[in-house]
């Protein structure tokens, strides 16, 4: 018998030709996360980890945070040949034996079906085992039980595991890469997360306002860049000096717009950025009407600051339902930290809500924002975080 994590993927399986692209993506994901004293290797729709003796926390924690696993599970395997049913139920009771519960159900799936017993009596013969095994005192119970112990017959071997859910979704970096606006708040480390669960590979970028600004705001972001990493297995962050460019913006261009401006310099570099990192598409944190920033006029006369797609998950997400996310993805209890906001000196009393085209343009006469772009690209550092 050998002890063995197994991992399960659904979107993937629906990916027709481009299959195996998918799984080789998610296979060098979770391979890469956890280090090449694992063994990582797909087969029969499945990916199989073995060498996990003594390094369960690890690989739970790598398993419930990759995107692209959408269940898994730690448990054994054992050759098939004239194995019996009490001979996989003593697995199952094992199993159970780590575990809290107090009701349960076994599943099983036939990968071969030459396996004389068909996956409803398996299910019955080993409940039965485990139930009397427990002295009839846990509930099966097929709808949400607590502990779900897995009986998967392949050719060679069969499977047994208790069956762990873990967040789904596409393998990242399957999708491409992306420049991901972290501002330190709640609202831009969620989207780069949902994205990243569509497979899309983040580039943190964050402006920052130093020496106007504390260094404190950098390392809210630096922490909130690492957190990502949890899921995406590294995160390059890149931090540029935005402060020339509100200078720039503050000499000459309307008040009003100075948001609207400012948020068009961001993306203007983030386009230079994205060509020389090679992504495609720009993720920020936007939420429709949250701020005069975030107004249906403003987002078009921001948005057509450049030609990659603005990709803006939470655009109809509410603050307390993105909190509620950043608890999830556990990027909250850095973003509720204080930090000096890099625009809040810069805003102006009547900031505009729906700014015009011609008029966004003709402010954007008043300062060159080639040489802003250049300026940033030139002060620019880069770091990774793992
Ligand atoms: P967050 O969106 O992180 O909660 P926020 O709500 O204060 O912060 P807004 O001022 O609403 O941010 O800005 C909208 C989006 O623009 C942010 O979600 C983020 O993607 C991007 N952004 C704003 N400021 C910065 C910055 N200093 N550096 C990088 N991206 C920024
Ligand atoms: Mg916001």
């Amino acid at each position: 018998m050998k002890r063995l994590a197994i991992v399960h993927y659904d979107e993937i399986a629906l990916k027709g030709k481009n299959r195996g692209f998918f799984e080789r993506a998610l296979v060098d994901n979770i391979q890469n996360k956890l280090g090449s004293e694992f063994d990582v290797k797909n087969s029969w729709g499945r990916i199989f980890v073995h060498n996990i003796d003594e390094v369960e926390d690890k690989l739970k924690e790598v398993l419930s945070t990759t995107p692209g696993v959408a269940t898994f599970g730690l448990g054994f395997s054992t050759t098939r040949r004239n194995l019996v049913v009490e001979e996989i139920s003593e697995i199952a009771i094992k199993i159970a034996e780590d575990t809290q519960f107090e009701s349960f159900k076994i599943s099983a799936r036939r990968a071969d079906k030459t396996f004389p017993k068909t996956s409803n009596e398996l299910e019955r013969e080993v409940g039965e085992i485990v139930f009397e095994h427990h002295k009839r005192e846990k509930r099966v119970d097929l709808k949400k039980p607590d502990l779900e112990i897995v009986v998967e017959v392949l050719q060679k071997e069969v499977v047994v595991y208790a069956k762990q859910r873990s967040i789904g979704g596409l393998p990242v970096g399957s999708s491409g890469r992306a420049i991901a606006l972290l501002s330190g708040g709640f609202d831009s480390p969620v989207a780069a997360y949902m994205l990243a669960k569509r497979g899309v590979r983040p580039v943190c970028v964050h402006f920052h306002g130093m020496p106007k600004t504390s260094p404190a705001a950098v390392e809210k972001v630096r922490a909130l860049a690492c957190q990502l990493a949890r899921y995406t297995g590294k995160a390059e962050l890149v931090l540029v000096p935005i402060v020339p460019a509100m200078q720039a913006i503050a000499r000459g261009a309307p008040a009003k717009l100075r948001i609207v401006l400012l948020r068009r310099v961001m993306l203007q570099i983030s386009e230079r950025l994205a060509k020389r990192y090679k992504a495609s598409a720009i993720i920020t944190g936007d939420s429709v009407g949250q701020v005069a920033s975030q107004t249906l006029e403003n987002l078009y006369a921001v948005g057509s600051a450049t030609a990659l797609p603005v990709l803006r998950p939470l655009c109809g997400f509410n603050k307390l339902e993105i909190i509620e996310l950043a608890k999830e993805v556990g990027t909250h209890d850095i973003s509720v930290k204080p930090h000096d906001d890099t625009c809040s000196m810069f805003v102006p009393d009547k900031p505009e809500t729906r700014a015009k085209m011609e008029e966004v343009l003709e402010a954007e006469k008043t300062y060159n924002v080639e040489e802003i772009i250049e300026a940033a690209l030139t002060n620019m550092e880069s770091e990774n975080c793992t």
